[in-house]
């Protein structure tokens, strides 16, 4: 039984592309009536890439991949919530395991960010996943339930996504397999419940962790898993519209 929930394929292009490569992307890729396509551009991108969306009339949405948690001020190197907003972003990732692992993003940054993206009427892309360490300590439930509880802290609006991102899946080409991947959806599907209550059901969790043409099948067939997040594979406008596609 499919639900209704909004189905999504997302791109995160991490730090790659440059104005050209951005141009020929947009002129290549196909969009769908059927799911919700976003792409996640490099800051400095985001507002050419706002105009060539615009330009080739088709329905893409845009996302950051990153935001501060204040409205403007003494920042350096920082970007609001508005701002994002003022070039034509709807969404924003927010706690990429790169994230927390790099910029040492914990998940109390996390849930200020979360609540700083829905004030300012963005779409919060919220990632959680655990370690390969985590997952052979047994620990992963343990640690999606932590991170769950901390990045929505104090939330009360449904107007978020969930990716699940293994980090051990991560640019690794081992992707979790589609049968793990649906029982951790539906576990934090359960966590879920219990934070926001029958809500939950209509949240979107997608997938992320190696996700490509040749596995998104197996992925879009697990009723828990509304989608998923692509990290390498959405670098290659063919790739990406096979994994379009596919959902
Ligand atoms: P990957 O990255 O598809 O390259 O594994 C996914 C992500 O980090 O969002």
């Amino acid at each position: 039984l499919q639900s209704d929930r909004q189905t999504y394929v997302i791109a995160n292009w991490k730090m790659n592309k440059n104005l050209n490569e951005t141009a020929e992307f947009f002129q290549k890729i196909n969009s769908s009536q059927d799911v919700s396509v976003v792409i996640c551009p490099p800051a400095q991108l985001l507002y050419p890439a706002h105009l060539m969306i615009k330009q080739s009339g088709k329905p893409i949405g845009l996302g950051g991949q990153n935001v501060h948690w204040a409205d403007k001020g003494a920042y350096t190197g920082e970007s609001s919530g508005s701002m994002l907003r003022d070039i034509g972003c709807e969404y924003v990732i927010i706690g990429h395991s790169e994230r927390r692992q790099y910029s040492y993003e914990d998940d109390e940054l996390v849930n200020k960010k979360v609540l700083h993206a829905i004030k300012s009427e963005l779409t919060p892309i919220i990632c959680i996943g655990e370690t390969l360490g985590q997952k052979n300590a047994l620990q992963t439930e343990q640690v999606l339930e932590k991170q769950l509880c901390g990045a929505l802290k104090d939330i009360d609006s449904s107007n978020f996504i969930l990716a699940y991102e293994p980090v051990w899946a991560i640019g690794t080409g081992q992707s979790a397999t589609a049968e793990l991947a649906g029982q951790t959806h539906a576990y934090i599907r359960s966590i879920l419940k219990k934070i926001i209550g029958e809500k939950a059901e209509g949240i979107s969790i997608l997938y992320g962790g190696s996700a490509n043409e040749s596995n998104a099948a197996d992925f879009s067939a697990m009723p828990d898993i509304d989608g998923v997040l692509v990290g390498g594979a959405s670098l290659n406008a063919q790739s990406f519209d096979g994994i379009i596609n596919v959902f």
